[in-house]
């Protein structure tokens, strides 16, 4: 089947007592202008909370575009586990990368970390970037939730607030093998900066519920060590989808 394209709506704006939902702002002129969307054309939108919409294009205002609701689908293309990462901070656009590569894996939420051996910092406009990359890859490979970038925060920080009902994983080349994980399973996994974790780092992860996994033989970069890790724990719930 042809893949839709994909669009983000405010959940606010679908009306499903009516069974329409109306598209606006840089969205509508993607459909309208960009693609010069016409009444009928089938489109996707994911209202970035797990839930998508298959929809009609029925007519274009000047500044929106009104649509039908088809089909609805709750959870869409979402993984049954719940994946939060946290990476160290890295320089430039690796953040964003990771970003990008991890949401198409499946990850649930993101925290960049401060941690001693990272030197980058976090810019004001990094969250901005950071949100827009997230929306960018969520549409690309049309799964119905956005995954929060949340604002760093220090390292001990993020690995105390990890709930008592979540496994938690830190990724360390010297670690054990991967576990199971079964579905409906929340999983925090860290992955550290360029510079790594300092042993100390280590010690406070480990007094604090966390083990240490390999992801193979290589020392990879933290942006492939992060979509790494979050493929290795959605692959092992999620199923291919049935060919008919
Ligand atoms: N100099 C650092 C060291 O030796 O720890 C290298 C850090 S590596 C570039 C960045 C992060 O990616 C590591 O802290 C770890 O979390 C993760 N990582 C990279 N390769 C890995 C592997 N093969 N297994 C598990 N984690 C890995």
């Amino acid at each position: 089947m042809a893949q839709l394209e994909v669009y983000r709506i405010d959940p606010a704006a679908v009306d499903v007592a009516r069974g329409e939902a109306t598209l606006s702002g840089d969205e509508a002129h993607h459909l309208l202008r960009v693609r010069r969307g016409q009444p009928g054309e089938r489109v996707m939108l994911i209202d970035g909370y797990g839930t998508a919409w298959s929809a009609q294009l029925v007519a274009a205002e000047r500044a929106s575009a009104r649509l039908r609701l088809v089909s609805r689908h709750e959870r869409w293309r979402e993984p049954p586990v719940r994946v939060h990462l946290g990476i160290g901070l890295l320089k430039a656009d690796r953040v964003l990368d990771a970003i990008d590569q991890c949401v198409q894996a499946g990850v649930a939420e993101i925290t960049p970390f401060a941690s001693e051996c990272a030197v980058a910092g976090w810019r004001e406009n990094r969250a901005r970037r950071a949100e827009r990359r997230a929306l960018e890859a969520a549409k690309q490979c049309a799964r119905g939730s956005v995954p929060p970038v949340h604002a760093p925060q220090p390292i001990a920080d993020w690995c105390i607030q990890r709930e008592a009902g979540a496994r938690k994983l830190v990724a360390d080349t010297d670690g054990d093998a991967f576990p199971d994980i079964a579905p409906g399973e929340r999983v925090a996994v860290a992955v550290g900066p360029e510079g790594g974790f300092s042993e100390r780092e280590i010690e406070f992860m480990f007094a604090h519920g966390f083990r240490r996994v390999s992801l193979g033989p290589r020392r990879c970069r933290s942006e492939t060590a992060a979509v790494l890790a979050v493929a290795a724990i959605t692959g092992r719930v999620e199923q291919p989808p049935a060919v008919s």
